[in-house]
């Protein structure tokens, strides 16, 4: 099949963490449609698991159990894909926008028109709780930088009186 020839309904599924590649298992239970098409796009290139974020923070070791590859969170066939590295910018009515195309699997544009569109972006957090985007190799230093930080860092107490 040539991505070109079909006329493909449009799932998209912006956000990869605990709630978007859950959904993204549920919509693959059952067999699609061959004409479903879902692109599940994640803005870091990897899925970053918040909760054990502070973990990561202070315990050695954490900082590669929060990173998820997103290698399997959809079989990458002619029909779905996987957009990681990559931000939504905008998103209208029918339409979302990336920040470039991906001609392979067909996306020639920025702009995907979608049938059904899930919106798993989450909650706005500072870092930790959030990487910052980029590679996973950096925010791997990030959270080691920050466990240095805090295990080198004095302890103080500030009272309720004092403040
Ligand atoms: C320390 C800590 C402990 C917590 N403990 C609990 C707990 O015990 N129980 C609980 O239920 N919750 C807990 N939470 C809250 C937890 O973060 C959420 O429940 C959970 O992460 C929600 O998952 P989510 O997939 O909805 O959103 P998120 O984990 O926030 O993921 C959203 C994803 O969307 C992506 N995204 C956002 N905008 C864009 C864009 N424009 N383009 C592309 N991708 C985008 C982000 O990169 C991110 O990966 C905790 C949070 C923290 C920080």
């Amino acid at each position: 099949m040539k991505y070109s020839s079909i006329n493909w309904k449009y799932i998209v599924v912006v956000g990869l963490s605990a709630a978007g590649t859950d959904i993204v298992s549920v919509l693959l239970a059952k067999p699609l449609p061959d004409n479903n098409r879902i692109i599940a796009i994640e803005r870091p290139p990897f899925a970053y698991w918040g909760v054990g974020s502070l973990r990561a923070a202070v315990i050695p070791g954490w900082e590669e159990k929060v990173i998820m590859s997103l290698n399997n969170v959809c079989p990458e066939d002619e029909s779905h894909k996987v957009l990681a590295a990559t931000p939504v910018v905008s998103l209208s009515e029918r339409t979302i926008e990336i920040d470039r195309t991906f001609p392979e699997p067909g996306l020639h544009e920025r702009f995907i028109p979608f049938d059904f569109c899930v919106l798993a972006t989450g909650s706005v957090y500072p870092f930790p709780t959030r990487p910052h985007q980029k590679t996973k190799e950096e925010a791997i230093d990030d959270s080691r930088q920050t466990q240095r930080e805090l295990a080198e860092a004095e302890l103080s107490y500030v009272s309720e009186v004092d403040q």
